[in-house]
């Protein structure tokens, strides 16, 4: 994967998804189907909606987990105080 070659796929105003490469990312382009400029705006594009889905599911596997070690903590804490009673 060659990072200067990387493509984000940007729909235009009519929905037509853009092949654009990064370096025209935040340039006005004209969509070769409907002939309409719009503007490349990366958080238009699919990527960016992806990276948002992904780290939508990394902070909710980060609370499961905490929730987890809280748990497992607390019913550690029930344990130990009930063999010392
Ligand atoms: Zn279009």
């Amino acid at each position: 994967m060659n990072a200067h070659a990387k493509q984000y796929r940007i729909p235009c105003p009519s929905s037509h998804i853009i092949s654009v490469p990064a370096i025209l990312l935040n340039e006005e382009l004209i969509c070769p189907q409907c002939n309409v400029r719009f503007l490349a705006d990366f958080k238009d594009s699919l990527e960016y909606a992806e990276e948002q889905t992904e780290r939508a599911a990394y902070q909710w596997l980060v609370i499961a987990i905490s929730t987890a070690i809280v748990l497992v903590t607390a019913g550690l804490i029930a344990i130990v105080s009930q063999l010392f009673q």
